[in-house]
C-alpha cells in the first residue's frame, strides 16, 4: 500500500496524536518531543465508541490492544476537535515477529476504510523499519527518552507505595505531576550526577506524604505491555486495586526494552545472529542496568520505600521454568515478572491477557500451573479483556482472587498470633 510521508513541512503543521500508554513516561516524551519542535497530543479519551470503532475498521481476530489504539486514533479523526488535513498518527513498531510490528498495516488500512486515507501514520521504531524526512530521533533526544523513562519508572514505582496509604486523596498525584514538570524543565542539563540529586530530593518528597501505617494486601500487575501499563486497556486496574484496599506492585517499562536487548543477545548465543551488533547491545543493556542501579540504591539508602528487584534478578528468576528462546510477546520476561514477585513475597498476582494474543497467553496463562507447582502459595488470576468483556466480569474475578488474598493474610496473621502466644507461654513456664 502506499504510504503518505510524514514530510519536513509537516513538522511544522501538522500535530501528531500518540495514543496515551503509560500515563507518567508518556508527559515526559510529549514533552521532550515538544521541546524538539514537534506538534504532539497523548490521546487520553475513552468509553465505548473506541472500541466500536476498532470493531468496525480491524479485523475481529486481531489482538485487542490493536484493535483499542487503531479504535482510538479513528475515534479521535472523526471527533470532529482536529482539522485530519493538518493531523498525522505516530506507533510504535517493535520490529520483532509478533503483531506489534505490523499495526501500522492495520492502521493505514483502517484509515483508507473509514476515509482518512490522507493522514500519515509515522513509525517510531528501532529497527530500521520505515523512515519519514520530517520525523526522526536524534541521539539526543533518545538520550533524554532514556532519561524520562527512568524518571517515570522511580515515579510510578514510589507512586503505588504512597497512593493507597496517602491520608489526603490527591496528594501522591499531585507530587508526581510537580516531579514530571521538574524534570522536564532540566532536559536541557540532565546528567548522571543530577540523576542522584533529583532521585534523592524526590524520595524526601514522597516520604513526607502523610500516609496509614496499616499494611495493605500487595498485589502484582504483569501482562502484555499494553495491558499492562494502559488505563484505557487494563480498564484502570491500578486504580481498581487501590479502591479495594490494595497496593498495586508494578515493575518499570525498562524491563521490557532491556528484554528486547537481552534477546538480541540470545539470538547471538544460540544463532548466531546479530553479528555486528551484539557488543553494542550488551554495552547498551549494561549500561542502563547500570543507571537502574541508580535508583535501587537511593531507595535502599533513604530506606523508607521497597526497592524494585535489579533486571539480573527478574531475568534468573524463571530459570530451569521457561526457556530464554521464548521471546515472542513479552516472552520469558513475564514469566519471569511473576516468578520475581512472588519471591519478594508479592503471590497475588494479577495476569493481564489480551483477546487474540497467543505469545502471552503461552508465557502468562500457560505457565502458572508450572509456577503454582513450585510455589503453591501463588495466587495467580489471569484476566481477559477483549471487546465484549464486561467490567463487571472482570471486576468479579479479581475479587475473588481478593478474597482468597485476605484469606490467606487472615490465616497467615492467626498463625503468626498463635506462634506468638505459644512463645510466651513457654517464657512463661520457663520463668515461673
Ligand atoms: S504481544 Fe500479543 S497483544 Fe501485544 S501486539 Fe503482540 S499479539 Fe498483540
Amino acid at each position: 500500500m502506499n504510504r503518505v510521508e510524514f514530510t519536513k513541512e509537516m513538522k511544522k503543521t501538522h500535530k501528531i496524536l500518540v495514543p496515551m500508554m503509560l500515563p507518567i513516561h508518556f508527559q515526559f516524551l510529549q514533552n521532550i518531543f515538544r521541546q524538539n519542535g514537534y506538534q504532539i497530543e497523548l490521546l487520553q479519551t475513552k468509553g465505548q465508541q473506541i472500541i466500536d470503532e476498532g470493531l468496525k475498521n480491524v479485523h475481529n481476530d486481531t489482538c485487542y490492544p490493536a484493535l483499542l489504539v487503531i479504535g482510538q486514533m479513528i475515534d479521535a479523526l472523526k471527533s470532529g476537535n482536529y482539522d485530519t488535513d493538518h493531523i498525522a498518527l505516530a506507533i510504535t513498531q517493535t520490529g520483532g515477529g509478533c503483531r506489534a510490528s505490523n499495526y501500522i498495516h492495520l492502521l493505514r488500512k483502517a484509515l483508507k476504510q473509514a476515509g482518512f486515507g490522507h493522514v500519515p501514520v509515522i513509525s517510531v521504531n528501532f529497527s530500521k523499519l520505515e523512515k519519514n524526512s520530517g520525523f526522526k530521533l536524534t541521539g539526543s533526544m533518545l538520550l533524554r527518552l532514556l532519561y524520562g523513562f527512568l524518571y517515570g519508572d522511580m515515579l510510578m514505582w514510589i507512586k503505588n507505595q504512597c497512593k493507597p496509604y496517602e491520608r489526603h486523596a490527591g496528594a501522591s498525584d499531585a507530587l508526581v505531576q510537580k516531579w514530571i514538570n521538574n524534570i522536564s524543565e532540566q532536559f536541557n542539563s540532565l546528567s548522571f550526577l543530577k540523576l542522584h540529586h533529583n532521585y534523592k530530593i524526590m524520595l524526601e518528597d514522597f516520604a513526607a506524604i502523610k500516609r496509614e501505617n496499616t499494611p495493605k494486601i500487595q498485589v502484582g500487575i504483569v501482562g502484555e505491555i499494553y495491558m499492562k501499563y494502559a488505563p484505557l486497556g487494563n480498564n484502570e486496574l491500578e486504580d481498581f486495586l487501590i479502591k479495594e484496599g490494595c497496593e498495586p506492585v508494578v515493575s518499570g517499562v525498562l524491563d521490557f526494552g532491556l528484554y528486547c536487548l537481552e534477546n538480541t543477545l540470545i539470538d547471538h548465543e544460540y544463532y548466531n545472529r546479530s553479528r555486528k551488533s551484539y557488543r553494542f547491545v550488551a554495552m547498551a543493556s549494561r549500561y542502563i542496568q547500570h543507571l537502574q542501579m541508580k535508583a535501587i540504591k537511593a531507595i535502599r539508602q533513604q530506606g523508607v520505600f521497597r526497592e524494585p528487584d535489579t533486571f539480573q534478578e527478574v531475568m534468573e528468576s524463571s530459570e530451569g521454568i521457561i526457556n530464554r528462546g521464548t521471546k515472542m510477546g513479552e516472552g520469558w520476561l513475564l514469566t519471569s515478572e511473576m516468578v520475581a514477585l512472588i519471591k519478594s513475597n508479592v503471590s497475588n498476582i494479577v495476569c493481564c491477557q489480551p483477546f487474540g494474543c497467543l505469545p502471552n497467553h503461552i508465557v502468562a496463562k500457560g505457565m502458572t500451573r508450572k509456577i503454582k507447582n513450585i510455589y503453591p502459595n501463588a495466587n495467580i488470576v489471569a484476566v481477559d479483556y477483549d471487546p465484549s468483556a464486561t467490567r463487571v466480569n472482570q471486576e468479579n474475578r479479581l475479587k475473588l482472587m481478593l478474597s482468597n488474598a485476605r484469606l490467606t493474610a487472615r490465616f497467615a496473621q492467626a498463625e503468626e498470633e498463635k506462634r506468638a502466644a505459644a512463645k510466651q507461654q513457654a517464657y512463661a513456664y520457663e520463668t515461673r
